[in-house]
C-alpha cells in the first residue's frame, strides 16, 4: 500500500523504534504512549482492519496474539502467577476497528498496553 504509514515502517521507509521482527511480524513503540509500555503489533502484510481477515490469516493472527505476552514480558509488563497462586501484572490487548472502534491507521495492528497507572483515560 502506497500511502499507508505502518507499510513504510515494514519497509524502514520511515523509522520506528522496532522491538521485534520476523518474517512476518513487526513490533514497535507507539508513537505517542497511552501507558508506560505501549508498542503496537502489525503484519508485514497490509491488512486494512480485524475485519478484512478471513482464515487465511488465522495463523498470522494466532503469531499476533502468542507473540503479545512475550514481548510484555521482555519489556516488563508479563503476566504471571505467584507462589501463592495469586496473579501478577499483566498488560492490555486491543484491535481497534473502524471508525466507531477509534481506528486511526487502516493497517492492522494490536496496541499492547501495560506499565504502572495511571494510564491515558481513553485506553484504560
Ligand atoms: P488506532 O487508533 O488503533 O488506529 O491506533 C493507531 C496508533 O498508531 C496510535 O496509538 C498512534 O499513536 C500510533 N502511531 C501513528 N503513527 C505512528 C508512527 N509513525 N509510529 C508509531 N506509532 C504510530
Ligand atoms: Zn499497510
Amino acid at each position: 500500500m502506497d500511502n499507508c504509514i505502518f507499510c513504510k515502517i515494514a519497509a524502514k521507509q520511515i523509522p520506528a523504534q522496532i522491538i521485534y521482527e520476523d518474517d512476518d511480524l513487526l513490533a514497535f513503540n507507539d508513537i505517542n504512549p497511552a501507558a508506560p509500555i505501549h508498542f503496537l503489533i502489525v503484519p508485514k502484510k497490509h491488512l486494512a482492519t480485524l475485519a478484512d481477515c478471513n482464515a487465511s490469516d488465522t495463523a498470522l493472527l494466532g503469531k499476533i496474539s502468542l507473540l503479545a505476552p512475550k514481548l510484555a514480558k521482555e519489556l516488563g509488563c508479563g503476566y504471571s502467577v505467584d507462589t501463592n497462586g495469586a496473579p501478577q501484572g499483566g498488560f492490555k490487548t486491543l484491535f481497534n476497528t473502524g471508525p466507531d472502534g477509534g481506528q486511526e491507521v487502516y493497517h492492522l495492528h494490536m496496541h499492547v498496553i501495560g506499565g504502572p497507572r495511571p494510564w491515558r483515560r481513553s485506553l484504560a
